[in-house]
């Protein structure tokens, strides 16, 4: 063996001692979006990412059935009903981190510091711009009104968004109330409702109903990729409690064993370089206040933004789906 294979051996076999940490991440929210930004951690610290991709619910029974034994670091999910389960279930590790607490408000993050949003999403009123004028809208609760008969798209009560939506609805207005107000949407219903929000939005633009309630990324992506597509952001209950707004947000996992990288990785997804591109690529809005937004997402103007802890989408969820059920929203 030659000096230089020897020194090349050992510096293999030294190797371990110093690589880079490898963070595990299980992710509700999808591949596309989340990839770019951990490879551009990557480059930058040299700490590699991995991800797993599914649904929160298979995710959260995974990390159970795993225990101590789970490789994953960081639980992301995209809505905070989800977020609040994961914690619910103990599998999230309380972090202090006076960095995460000062990027992220504290209504987008749970209060015992077990996950912090990392990007805002906002459900609100869209409408079509050939058949309704912004004036004849207002609040969510406006949208029972029989002026609205056989003109309302709603997607299916199934998704955990609307029942965040509704969730939040208890808190503010009550059960009774909201009960009352969802019925009024089923009666108004133009057709049953829609496995996604995209489909909605193009039922609107097809004019099969005039209203709806959608997440306004989905509408974001229309917008970009065709001109004048005729559906357009109505900011509901701007003189009430505000639009309501949901999170994706992360955690990192109580049996992790990287728990101070992981702390570092969460920091630096809330900074504010990466929050425009977070959000941006989805047409979000970033968690932390005062970043750039993207023009497509510019373009629909600043609103108010309900300011109810986003963890009240978890407490009252089951309460919000025997609520939707009751009242026939399939
Ligand atoms: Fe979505």
């Amino acid at each position: 063996m030659t000096r230089t294979a020897l020194f090349l051996l050992l510096a293999a076999l030294a190797a371990p001692a110093v690589q880079a940490a490898e963070l595990v991440v299980y992710t509700e929210r999808k591949e596309p979006l989340v990839k770019p930004i951990f490879d551009r951690y990557t480059q930058e610290t040299g700490n590699t990412v991995r991800l797993l991709s599914d649904g929160a619910p298979v995710l959260i029974e995974r990390l159970a059935a795993e225990g101590a034994n789970t490789r994953a670091d960081i639980f992301m999910a995209v809505d905070a009903g989800n977020l609040w389960q994961a914690a619910e279930r103990g599998l999230l590790a309380p972090t202090k981190s006076p960095a995460l607490e000062a990027a992220i408000p504290a209504n987008l993050r749970d209060p015992q510091g077990r996950w912090f949003a990392l990007s805002q999403r906002a459900r609100t009123i869209v409408y079509s711009t050939d058949r309704v004028k912004p004036a004849e809208l207002s609040t969510y609760e406006a949208l029972a009104d029989a002026k609205w008969k056989g003109r309302l798209c709603l997607r299916s009560s199934k998704k955990v968004y609307n029942q965040s939506l509704v969730a939040t609805m208890i808190e503010r207005l009550g059960a009774e109330r909201t009960e009352a107000i969802v019925r009024g949407w089923v009666a108004n219903l133009a057709t049953a409702p829609f496995a996604d929000d995209t489909l909605l939005a193009n039922a609107i633009a097809a004019g099969q109903c005039d209203v709806g309630v959608i997440n306004t990324y989905y509408l974001g992506r229309l917008q970009h990729d065709t001109a004048g597509y005729p559906v357009q952001v109505f900011w509901a209950d701007q003189q009430g409690a505000g639009a309501h707004v949901n999170v994706s947000g992360a955690g990192i996992v109580a049996a992790s064993r990287h728990k101070e990288e992981a702390r570092k990785f969460l920091e630096w997804l809330a900074s504010d370089a990466v929050q425009a591109d977070f959000a941006g690529v989805n047409f979000e809005y970033p968690a932390k206040p005062d970043v750039k937004l993207d023009p497509v997402v510019a373009a629909w103007g600043r609103f108010k933004a309900d300011r109810v802890n986003v963890s009240v989408a978890g407490h009252r969820q089951a309460e919000a789906v025997r609520l939707m059920d009751r009242a026939g929203w399939r």
